[in-house]
């Protein structure tokens, strides 16, 4: 069974091909400028890479001819045995799980656009578009909200009026779910401990740290909206509700104004003005002060998180850095790291400076394993999507 999994844009679409009988990834690519005049669409089968210009009005066609392509390179035998198109759906209103993208789950995340406001936009419109235009291909929505079913009461209520959550929806739902659930697999895997205790600490352009135990999230930093939690590149991360009015007071803008400055123009970028994690670590070595406090702030936010979720498991076997910058910044996991010997928490430097991959990063006397752990979304979408695929009789 081949599933293609989709990484939607406004103007960009990038992919991975799977196998599902093997699991195995055939290729991966991406189509960029959709809507200019000449779009480009780059493929890697193997070692073989192409890049081609195209003209791609819409997604439809930007699909239909990177489908073209992976048949002409030999990864796909021909376009009609491609079995579905899965995506990693952020949030729908009362819909979670994964689903076959159909009219009534659009309107449902369409119902949730402002609360998710950089991700369900362009995926709606790729995706009703698809669905049109491209009708015998099935799309699966695997929703982020998925994993985090398991998260129990006292992590999921606010402390709001319980209409609220029964009737309107408002909860702690969590986020990042494919990234969370890979994490949780993969890392009992090679504890060989399908009961371990983890926290996923997924820190990128989004962050989030997850609580998990025997293979199910117990709490996720992200609440309502892909906005709570740490500060993002460009998100707020958590905020008190009641500085909203005084805002609007003294800034005499609309709550829709102040709401797309904090989707769009706070978090690290509000803190020193650049959302790049690389940009503001050289910055911070030159002196930059803002640059310096967008690092301590986040780094606070992370180890805020993570000493609840220590607290709340009594403990954890292993603590897991993933997402660009959990991967990639020595910095952020040494500062999130540093003083923990009460825990019985011990980083390896010289490790934390060298490792690349997938790696332990820990002195040998730690309690605690610490991971750097390349996250894989797509082959957890492409799974759940084979796997709706299977239940309804697709071979
Ligand atoms: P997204 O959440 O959009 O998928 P990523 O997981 O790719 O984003 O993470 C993007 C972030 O990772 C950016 O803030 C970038 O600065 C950071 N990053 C990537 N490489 C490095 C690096 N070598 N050092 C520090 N930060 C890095």
């Amino acid at each position: 069974m081949f599933v293609l999994v989709a990484n939607l844009g406004s103007t960009s679409f990038k992919y991975r091909l799977f196998d599902m009988t093997s699991e195995k990834l055939l290729a991966r690519g991406a189509v960029e400028r959709i809507g200019s005049p000449i779009s480009k669409a780059t493929a890697q089968v193997g070692e073989q890479r192409q890049e081609r210009e195209i003209h791609a009005p819409d997604h439809a066609v930007a699909v239909t001819l990177c489908l073209q392509q992976l048949v002409e390179m030999g990864a796909l035998p021909s376009a009609d045995q491609l079995a579905a198109i899965g995506f990693k759906a952020v949030h729908a209103d009362g819909v979670s799980g994964v689903q076959l993208v159909t009219e009534e789950v659009l309107r449902a995340m369409e119902a949730f656009s402002d609360v998710a406001p950089a991700h369900n936009p362009p995926y709606i419109a790729a995706m009703r578009l698809l669905a049109r235009e491209l009708p015998h291909i099935p799309l699966v929505a695997a929703f982020e909200t998925g994993f985090h079913e398991t998260i129990p009461p006292e992590n999921r209520f606010y402390a709001v009026p319980q209409e609220w959550y029964h009737q309107y929806g408002i909860r702690r739902w969590g986020f990042h779910g494919a990234s969370h659930r890979y994490i949780a697999g993969r890392t009992a895997e090679l504890l060989n401990n399908p009961a371990a205790k983890i926290i996923s600490c997924h820190l990128g352009g989004s962050s989030s740290l997850c609580a998990i135990h025997n293979g199910k999230s117990l709490a996720n930093s992200l609440g309502m909206s892909p906005q709570t939690g740490l500060p993002h590149n460009n998100r707020v991360g958590d905020f008190d509700p009641f500085a909203l009015p005084v805002l609007m007071r003294r800034t005499g803008r609309s709550l829709e104004e102040i709401l797309k400055d904090l989707a769009s123009r706070s978090g690290l970028l509000g803190l020193c003005g650049s959302n790049d994690l690389r940009d503001i670590e050289a910055r911070a070595t030159n002196g930059d002060e803002s640059a310096k406090l967008a690092i301590d702030v986040f780094v606070a936010a992370i180890r805020h998180y993570l000493g609840a979720y220590l607290l709340m498991m009594n403990g954890a076997d292993a603590i897991v850095f993933t997402g660009g910058i959990g991967e990639n910044s020595a910095l952020i996991r040494s500062l999130v790291c540093r003083n923990l010997d009460w825990f019985g928490i011990y980083l390896d430097e010289e490790k934390n400076n060298t490792m690349r991959g997938e790696g332990t990063i820990h002195q040998p006397t730690s309690r605690v394993a610490l991971w750097i752990m390349p996250t894989n979304e797509e082959i957890i979408v492409a799974r759940q999507a084979a796997d709706i695929l299977s239940k309804r009789g697709v071979p």
